[in-house]
């Protein structure tokens, strides 16, 4: 076991390592790929341009071009990596999409981006406006803005069918909610279909024409004309809890998160047909109806810079900050770690000689340490092991949500990864209509080739310097800013090193960089 495992951490002390080629590894599968490796469709590059873009000593910086417009006037920029893999295996996608009201289970499995109502817009010249005129347009329809980075790993298959599916799985949970979401008068009701005047929600709420009527009659079945003291006609208060109060907000929360999950389980159902390597982290932002809704499952981030102000919009999942909820599975279903590993943590590994002996330790239940006396069952490897960017969970993999990995397994063992890797995003809302945004307030979206070398306050800085320092009527600045991000990351080639300010060693991974401007969304929908 131990040898296994010291090849193993060896094997992936860089993160998990892809096979390369065209399919992106896959020990060369003989299904056919579900997508070919592509860059970002907006990027619009030929077949040449990808191959030069895959130059590693060279690592071109590739930015949307100017004649191309992402809605938003959305800003863009990528590198590949170092020499990690064959293949830049960040994946993008910017889309203006569109949701028509339609039960949730008529929505196909498994070919979402089939779905006649699905209507992507990005072959739209600018999509500004767009959204928020399609908002306030046909009943029974909703546009939403979507952005969207995967950073994958051990092939680049999840992530391009990622970045080609996961907003028509977005598509297909909100059509169940067009409706409810499209009256901000009525609470979303419990069971869809259920009328909502009848509902108790409704208690204190005044919706406008006939539900007003209805709720002032169900105030007086309820035997009362008002509470003591109220003022006449005002419903009274519950006298004990009858159900939850669920706001919109939470139903295009739970719509994102339930889009994530079928994401990855039709990645599961389609590796029994087609090519499908590796896994990839999702960071997604969604705006609808005058709100960001940022979903994120691994290690990229988001923040908002707001009058030189940071306000961070997600939270990296990694080993370490995940630890509590990995010890707590390990712990709860041991055959889960087969025997080779155990789910506690110590300082360090624990030696034979030690047994007996009191030694450091933390369980699932634990932020703290304390001492325990050593036991054999404690030689094992721990379930969490290393610091930093070098943490791994099960000695091979240093991040813990994302999209596929179905097969992924220790080496040389029968231990797999999956349950222990969960697909389900945080999503964090910011309501963009709160503030007025000026023309240098942005949201910043990169993986974590960006992140690994640059602080929120440098990136900040940055974007706040380039923007101040650019014609602030240039739609194309987002995209100069998103650029310099990805220098100032990358930095120069130097002494057979990629350097960046101050001698620090730039960023040897994939970096990948959406820069959005809020102005846009200061729109009341
Ligand atoms: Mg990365």
């Amino acid at each position: 076991m131990l040898t296994r495992v010291k090849s193993a951490v060896a094997s992936f002390m860089g993160g998990v390592m892809a096979a390369g080629g065209h399919s992106g590894g896959g020990g060369g599968s003989e299904l056919p790929l579900r997508f070919p490796y592509m860059r970002p469709e907006f990027l619009g590059l030929s077949a040449d341009e990808i191959e030069c873009s895959a130059d590693h000593a060279a690592r071109p910086i590739l930015i949307l071009k100017e004649t191309k417009r992402l809605p938003w006037a959305t800003g863009y920029a990528e590198v590949i990596n170092a020499g990690k893999s064959a293949l830049n295996e960040d994946q993008a996608c910017c889309e203006v999409v569109m949701a028509r009201r339609r039960p949730v289970s008529y929505c196909p499995p498994s070919t979402p981006s089939k779905t006649p109502t699905a209507k992507r817009r990005s072959s739209l010249p600018n999509g500004e406006g767009l959204g928020l005129r399609m908002e306030h347009g046909m009943l029974g329809e909703l546009v939403f803005h979507y952005w969207a980075l995967f950073d994958g790993h051990a092939g680049s298959g999840a992530a391009v069918m990622a970045s080609r599916l996961l907003q028509h799985h977005i598509v297909c949970q909100l059509q169940a909610v067009v409706e409810v979401l499209r009256n901000p008068a009525f609470c979303p009701p419990t069971v869809l279909g259920e009328e909502p005047d009848d509902h108790p929600h409704l208690q204190g709420a005044t919706p406008p024409g006939p539900h007003r009527a209805a709720l002032t009659r169900a105030a007086s079945l309820r035997g009362s004309g008002g509470a003591p003291g109220s003022p006449c006609g005002t419903p009274p208060p519950p006298r004990f809890f009858m159900e939850k109060r669920v706001q919109h907000e939470s139903l295009v929360i739970g719509a994102i998160e339930n889009a994530f999950k079928e994401m990855d389980a039709q990645i599961e159902r389609e590796k029994q047909v087609y090519n499908i390597t590796g896994g990839c982290t999702a960071l997604t932002v969604v705006y609808l109806l005058g709100k960001l809704y940022v979903g994120n499952a691994g290690d990229s981030r988001s923040i908002i810079i707001r009058n030189s102000e940071i306000i961070p919009m997600s939270a990296e999942f990694t080993p370490e900050s995940e630890r509590q909820r990995l010890q707590f599975l390990g712990f709860m279903q041991p055959h889960l770690l087969g025997n080779e590993f155990t789910h506690l943590e110590f300082p360090r590994r624990v030696q034979r000689k030690e047994v007996g002996k009191r030694m450091l330790y933390r369980d699932f239940t634990m932020s703290g340490w304390a001492y325990k006396t050593v036991e054999d069952e404690d030689l094992k490897f721990p379930l969490i092991f290393g610091e930093g960017k070098k943490a791994r969970v099960l000695a091979t993999i240093g991040v813990t949500r994302g999209l596929g990995d179905h097969d992924l397994k220790v080496h040389d063992s029968n231990i797999y990864i999956k349950p222990f890797m969960s697909c389900c995003p945080e999503v964090k809302v910011y309501n963009l209509t709160q503030y007025e945004h000026g023309a240098d307030d942005v949201l910043v979206m990169g993986t974590d080739g960006l992140w690994d070398v640059l602080s929120n306050q440098e990136v900040a800085e940055a974007v706040t310097s380039f923007l101040a320092n650019c014609d602030p009527d240039d739609l194309h600045r987002y995209t100069m800013a998103a650029q310099d991000l990805v220098m100032r990351a990358r930095g120069v080639l130097r002494d057979r090193g990629w350097r960046i300010t101050n001698e620090r060693l730039g960023s040897g991974d994939d970096i990948s960089v959406f820069i959005i401007p809020l102005m846009y969304g200061n729109r009341q929908p």
